[in-house]
């Protein structure tokens, strides 16, 4: 369960492959980069969850390769390329690009653009979990013991957020603004959700969201 996304990077430009593969493996990806124009086969062996693709490479044409990756299996692919004419961008659109990155980029643009696209395309990152409750926001489910909660989006937001920070006291105001994202404070808001989402987890096991008295709740791991 716990596997990283696979990423594979094709760059002719030294310094641009080595940058962008150390900011991905940083991130966690399992990276593997090429400096040219790759049979299909050496790519689809690595499964890769995304493709990072210089469209000018020495050995063939980014646009082309990437129709060839395609008609085989769908896999997300973000173009990296020095030309900017609005016809490249529509030609890498039209191929099917989820994204496109005209040099020079920032290497945290490509990242964050790089979250997005694994995000949509439901690949991203490993579940989280404290004690027996499993979290895997990217899949939109949760687990105790091992058994789905059957959450809405809203209490699986609010769950993943208790166990990234558990055993500390979480406001009111605070799990508003983290995890519904507004100011205007309702507790009853949180009230209702934390209600509900107790039900739930506590179907499959002992209560593990506590009220800690006129300052919030705490998730507590045993
Ligand atoms: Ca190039």
């Amino acid at each position: 369960m716990k596997q990283r996304a696979r990423v594979v990077v094709i760059e002719d430009e030294s310094a641009v492959r080595a940058g962008v593969g150390a900011a991905l493996e940083a991130e966690g990806l399992a990276v593997s980069v090429f400096a040219d124009y790759v049979d299909i086969e050496t790519i689809e062996a690595g499964m890769p969850d995304l493709i990072v693709l210089d469209v000018g490479l020495p050995g063939g044409d980014g646009f082309e390769l990437a129709g060839r990756l395609r008609a085989r299996r769908d896999v997300p692919i973000v173009f990296l390329t020095a030309r900017d004419a609005v016809t490249d961008r529509l030609a890498g659109f039209q191929i099917g690009a989820d994204d496109y990155l005209v040099k020079p980029f920032a290497i945290e643009e490509l990242l964050a653009r790089i979250r997005v696209v694994l995000r949509r395309a439901g690949r991203h990152t490993e579940p989280i979990e404290a004690g027996d409750v499993l979290v895997d926001e990217h899949a939109g489910l949760a687990f105790r013991n091992g058994q789905p909660l059957g959450l809405t989006p809203t209490e699986l937001r609010l769950l993943a957020f208790f166990v990234r920070h558990r055993g500390l006291v979480l406001s009111k105001t605070q799990l508003l603004s983290q995890v519904w994202g507004y100011d205007a404070y309702d507790p009853n808001v949180v009230e209702v959700h934390v209600s509900a989402l107790r039900h739930k987890l506590e179907e499959n096991g002992p209560r593990v969201v506590e009220t800690v008295r006129g300052l919030g709740y705490r998730l507590v791991v045993r």
